[in-house]
């Protein structure tokens, strides 16, 4: 890293070589950036000094907080031992044997086989090839198009923005690719409160959407449902009560795959070590990341149900995939070490019985502000869902967008980071987050409301 580069210049130097993801460049001006420069625990420092509280543990991923020496120092030694080698062509090596094992260990009994990436997308990529070649393997190569949800967030790459629901992704790059069918989400707050059901009702039509799906398309082509337990960056969407159990009956009597996308919600986030556990759900396969590594490296998987896996051991079957920093040593010695943190210090556990509770009942209470129209978090993961009239929950803001952009900006000035997704705030701070913290990230989230409901008014928008 360079010295005495002043936080401006950093800023300037930013604006002119640096494409971000997911931002637009037009509209961010060259001293609206946030450099940030250092992080510990829940906190982060901006170029300028600025103190903030990680409201959403990077992006959604420092489950066990930042500035873990023990992760730092598990990276130098197997960067020094060994610091890539692949695991193509008959080889190994120790780092990714240990995680493998381990990961066998933490998932239900009939998943015991990992294969692995750099990243949630590539995981989805690696899905994506490997449902359609597992029954081409079975006599059955019609088997090929996988059912996802509007509203899914799976990837970036043409396989995961595919398989995600996203329409203004799907509007560039001649997405999705063809074999995805996307199926309405069980989005009660968002959708279902507009229609004449319940909620219980309308998890259920929702839940039977995708049954309709298979008839109309042939259960003999459908290769695969493919779901995150709760919708991460489609707003945190818990799902009613009556939907996964509705999924769960459909799925068993029907020949295809569920791939529970467990970017966001393994490793902890529900308060298990997965959410398909937290919905008691049977997933043939596992999209992982994210909290793998806590972020410290980059590192993804898909996980294989031993049915799956049995088929790709069969004599002569070779599935031709295969990516070179797939199972990196130094990330695999990242893995373990942050895996190692989370079962030591029964941080996952402590999210279901202890943290979690805390935060759930402060954030619940958020639901008294006048902007609020519901307050959820399952875990450590929840939204609020913001509005321009208390009394009417089925109002919403006129151009959509522009007041969770506004409590996103006070947010920050706040000391708290939180997304915005359309006009609902987001949380998902790491797992290790203390009571007091959780104080302080209410009373900043409190203040924040204030600030924005009063510019929300003076702007005439509600
Ligand atoms: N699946 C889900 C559920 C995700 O939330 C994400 C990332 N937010 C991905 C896949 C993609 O992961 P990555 O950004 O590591 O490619």
């Amino acid at each position: 890293m360079r010295v005495n580069v002043s936080s401006h210049d950093l800023k300037v130097l930013d604006h002119k070589h640096h494409l971000h993801p997911f931002t637009d460049h037009g509209a961010l001006g060259v001293d609206e950036r946030r450099v940030i420069a250092k992080a510990d625990g829940v906190w982060l420092w901006d170029s300028d000094g600025n103190r903030i509280l990680d409201g959403m543990a990077g992006l959604w991923c420092v489950n066990a907080g930042h500035g873990r020496q023990e992760i730092v120092e598990a990276v130098r030694a197997q960067m020094s031992e060994l610091s890539y080698y692949n695991t193509f062509f008959k080889t190994s090596h120790p780092p990714v044997i240990e995680l493998s094992e381990m990961l066998a260990g933490l998932t239900p009994d009939h998943i015991n086989m990992v294969m692995y990436g750099s990243s949630g997308s590539d995981a989805n990529d690696t899905i994506l090839r490997l449902v359609r070649t597992y029954w081409a393997l079975q006599g059955q190569p019609d088997k090929k198009v996988v059912i996802s949800r509007k509203n899914a967030y799976h990837g970036s790459t043409m396989a995961g923005a595919s398989l995600g629901g996203m329409g203004p992704m799907h509007s560039q790059g001649g997405l999705p690719i063809p074999g995805i069918h996307h199926i309405d989400q069980p989005y009660w707050f968002g959708e279902g409160m507009m229609t004449d059901m319940n909620e219980d009702e309308f998890g259920l039509w929702a839940a039977r959407e995708l049954e309709r799906a298979i008839e109309e398309i042939g259960e003999e082509n459908v290769a695969a449902f493919i779901a995150e337990p709760i919708q991460g960056a489609g707003g945190v969407i818990v799902p009613p009560s009556t939907y996964w159990p509705e999924v769960k009956r459909i799925l068993e009597s029907r020949n295809i795959l569920f791939i529970a996308d467990e970017v966001i919600c393994g490793f902890g986030r529900t308060g298990e070590w997965f959410g398909s556990g937290y919905y008691d759900l049977k997933p043939d396969l596992m999209t992982i990341a994210k909290g793998l590594t806590s972020g410290y490296l980059p590192l993804g998987g898909v996980l294989v149900s031993d049915e799956i896996a049995e088929v790709l051991h069969r004599e002569n079957v070779e599935f031709f995939h295969g990516y070179t920093y797939a199972s990196h040593p130094a990330c695999c010695a990242a893995a373990i070490a942050n895996l190692t943190i989370l079962k030591r210090e029964g941080l996952v556990e402590r999210v279901r019985d202890q943290i979690g509770p805390y935060f759930q009942k402060q954030w619940k209470a958020l639901e008294s502000h006048p902007m609020v129209g519901q307050a959820r978090m399952v875990g450590l993961f929840g939204a609020l869902e913001l509005v321009p009239d208390e009394n009417d929950l089925k109002k919403r803001f006129a151009n959509e967008g522009k007041v969770g952009t506004i409590t996103r900006d006070h947010s920050f000035s706040n000391g708290l980071v939180m997304r915005a997704v359309r006009d609902s705030m987001i949380i998902s701070p790491p797992l290790s987050i203390s009571e007091e913290e959780v104080d302080l990230l209410i009373a900043s989230t409190r203040k924040t409301l204030d600030d924005a409901w009063n510019d929300v008014r003076k702007q005439g928008l509600a």
